[in-house]
């Protein structure tokens, strides 16, 4: 098996937060994603058809952020059910007139044991039934005390429909990530996580992976979970060709034996073993399918 290489701390650098959008149905998760989206594209896109790759990076003063497109508490606890971690920052999104929900407290329990902090985004208020100190106060009985009230956790007052207060999030977020020293080693063989993948008709197995550690090229061996290969290409979270993604960046990748599922660790390796190890594991994962039906 692959052993995870530790990388020295000296050769650790600042890279882009990544961050999952979590809270209660319908308090506006998708809005959010889509306002922040539409209102920090770069110009080469702006009116363009962007790309959907389950991921996506926004800059904000000159600095990127990347967003994970799928709101909710799915992708985080399955991905995270594989052992995978990809997410710095949650952002829980509270609707102002709603306050908190089942599933916001499922959201703040998710974040604090995979010990995410968490920034929350009050949302919706615009709405006049909006009352974001109701909605303090709710958080602070959950453990969340509002800075502003002698706690440590950011409360952000948004509306994702009125697209208000969306640079006080970004710039909120860029703050915590530098609180956090989100850091990887770029100069080493990428290792990352499978957002998705699917089998395109066209194309082949493609898999949107999240490069966490180590710069991903074209011509790398790859092998994620039972499937290996050779990138072949990589396209961007807006559509361009790239040679190489560093990280916290989102790529789909062309080149894979066979559709991995998403949470799989994708990692570059030594051409002669991607294939020993893959077949490896598709001989192990078979022989533990034949234990469980014989159960
Ligand atoms: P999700 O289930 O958390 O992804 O929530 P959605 O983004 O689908 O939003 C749920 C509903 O709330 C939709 O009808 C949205 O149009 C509405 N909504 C979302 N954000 C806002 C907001 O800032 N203001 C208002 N007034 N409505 C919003």
């Amino acid at each position: 098996e692959i052993a995870e290489i530790e990388d020295d701390p000296a050769s650790l650098v600042l890279r882009p937060p990544v961050v999952t959008v979590m809270g209660h149905v319908d308090h506006g998760k998708t809005s959010l994603l889509d306002a922040i989206r539409q209102t920090n594209v770069t110009a080469h896109e702006a009116g363009g058809i962007t790309q959907h790759i389950g991921a996506y990076q926004v800059l904000c003063q000159g600095k990127k952020i990347v967003f994970l497109d799928t709101p909710g508490h799915e992708a985080f606890t399955s991905m995270r059910a594989r052992g995978a971690q990809v997410t710095d920052i949650a952002i829980l999104v509270v609707a102002a007139d709603d306050g908190v929900m089942p599933q916001t407290v499922e959201a703040i329990n998710h974040a604090k044991s995979a010990k995410v902090p968490i920034i929350v985004a009050i949302n919706k208020m615009d709405r006049p039934g909006a009352n974001p100190d109701r909605v303090k106060q709710q958080l602070a009985e959950q453990g969340l005390v509002p800075e502003d009230w002698g706690g440590d956790t950011i409360m952000v007052p948004v509306s994702a429909h009125q697209k208000t207060g969306l640079s006080d999030l970004l710039e909120m977020i860029l703050l915590v990530a530098e609180m956090q020293e989100v850091k990887a080693n770029p100069n080493r063989l990428a290792y990352g996580t499978i957002i998705e993948a699917e089998l395109d008709k066209g194309r082949g197995p493609v898999a949107t992976v999240l490069v966490q550690k180590g710069t991903l090229r074209i011509g790398d061996s790859i092998i994620a979970g039972t499937t290996y290969g050779k990138v072949r290409a990589m396209i961007n979270d807006r559509g361009d060709k790239v040679k190489k993604a560093e990280p916290s960046t989102p790529v789909e990748v062309l080149g894979l034996n066979d559709v991995p599922m998403a949470g799989d660790v994708l990692a570059a390796v030594d051409e002669k073993i991607a294939r020993s190890v893959a077949e490896k594991r598709v001989a192990k994962k078979r022989s533990e399918e034949m234990k469980e039906s014989q159960k």
